[in-house]
């Protein structure tokens, strides 16, 4: 509005002045012409003063030309300094922002809030990033942002983005990207919606944080798993246990635990070291991990004791799956890297849930005591919990 009013201003100010001209010329045209010829009445000298007179019109007309000219131009001068000033200025923080963004770790994008995430602008560090360059996804060219991403996450990511922009906050959001060259990477993105004629677009930064998951990784992992044999450990196998309880309780199912120690481990550590004594706990450690379901979890609890807890199983599953592992161990001395071959038994103590214990500390405190039943029972053998029958002795 107050552009289209401007718009007018300098035409209908140039006619005001034309007009203030115009008046101030007849006014003194007719005004002075009349003085004069009352005052003059010789013609010589009349012509003289008419003369004179048009010469003072003309210096008093080129005098203010002058002035306006003058003010005009400089304003000109002074606006076009501006303009170039205010040029040189964005041109400088363009080069700024280009050497910015060329420099950042990871990719600086804008694109559209659509389901390609569709790319209009990526900074340069997209080729290192993703493998492709700005101009192979800007605009979908070759692919789209999304592809890289993959069906299954970005409705999630999407949602997520959908709610931060609708709260007008920004979003942070970590998720594994498929490189060019198929490798599978892991970025952080933050960015925030922007409006721009009515449409919303995102503008953001994308990091690689593919080291920083590895560690996380590996710490969870290092969290869980027991360092010697690569099973679970003790508190890995305490939650595990307390899951399956709950679950079993909720749904009203059995479950089961195997309680094992090993037979007289000290000798094998005594007579050929405490070397092969591992070695013989990570070999062992593999054969039970290969005698179980998938849906099961074993688990060193500590020293040369394991713990296996069976999902859905009854007294009898339990009994045969710890029958099976306890022959599966008396069956296969472990072969050591040094050539000896090295016999060993296992004890191993059951407790079905909810038959024997109803809690997890219950049912693992069943498990243990049937164990050290099965030790007293001779080893080599599998005792159900409470019922204390032998169900196995060689
Ligand atoms: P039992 O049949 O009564 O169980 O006899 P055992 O000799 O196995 O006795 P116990 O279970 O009480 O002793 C466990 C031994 O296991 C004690 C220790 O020397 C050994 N041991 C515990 N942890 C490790 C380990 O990480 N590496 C090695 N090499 N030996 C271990
Ligand atoms: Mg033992
Ligand atoms: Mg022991």
């Amino acid at each position: 509005m107050k552009t289209l009013k401007t718009r007018h201003l300098p035409l209908l100010r140039t006619l005001w002045v034309v007009a203030i001209y115009l008046c101030a010329g007849w006014l003194w045209i007719t005004f002075s012409d009349a003085l004069v010829e009352a005052w003059v009445t010789d013609s010589q000298a009349l012509s003289r003063v008419q003369t004179w007179k048009g010469l003072l019109f003309v210096l008093v007309t080129a005098v203010v030309l002058f002035v306006v000219l003058l003010r005009q131009l400089q304003k000109d001068r002074n606006l076009l300094q501006l303009q170039q000033h205010q040029r040189d200025a964005l041109r400088k923080r363009e080069r700024q922002l280009a050497v910015l963004m060329d420099n950042l770790p990871g990719m600086a994008y804008r694109c559209r809030f659509d389901e390609h995430w569709t790319m209009l602008f990526a900074s340069s560090g997209c080729g290192e990033l993703t493998g492709y360059q700005p101009e192979e996804l800007v605009g979908n060219r070759v692919t789209s942002y999304a592809r890289l991403i993959g069906d299954e996450i970005n409705p999630a990511l999407a949602r997520q983005v959908q709610q931060a922009v609708e709260r007008d906050e920004a979003f942070s959001i970590e998720y594994p990207l498929t490189r060019k060259d198929g490798r599978r990477i892991w970025v952080w993105e933050r960015g925030r919606g922007v409006d721009e004629d009515g449409e919303t677009l995102l503008e953001g930064i994308v990091l690689d944080i593919s080291d920083r998951k590895a560690l996380e990784e590996e710490l969870s992992d290092l969290a869980i798993r027991d360092s010697l044999t690569g099973l679970n450990n003790r508190r890995e196998m305490t939650r595990v246990l307390e899951e399956e309880v709950a679950r079993a309780a909720r749904y009203r199912r059995e479950m089961a635990v195997l309680w094992i120690d090993f037979d007289h481990f000290k000798d094998i550590n005594d007579s050929l070291g405490h070397a092969a004594g591992d070695a013989v706990l990570k070999n062992v450690s593999q054969l039970l991990l290969s005698g179980i379901r998938s849906v099961d979890t074993i688990g060193r609890f500590g020293g040369e004791e394991f713990v296996v807890v069976l999902p859905e199983k009854g007294v009898e599953g339990a009994r045969e799956t710890a029958e099976r592992l306890r022959r599966l161990v008396s069956d296969r001395p472990v072969a050591l890297d040094s050539g000896d071959t090295v016999p060993l038994t296992i004890s191993i103590g059951a407790a079905v849930f909810p038959h024997h214990g109803r809690s997890p500390r219950a049912l693992s405190a069943a498990a243990d005591k049937a164990m050290y039943l099965a030790k007293a029972s001779g080893r080599n053998c599998v005792i159900m919990a409470s019922i204390a029958e032998e169900a196995h002795n060689s």
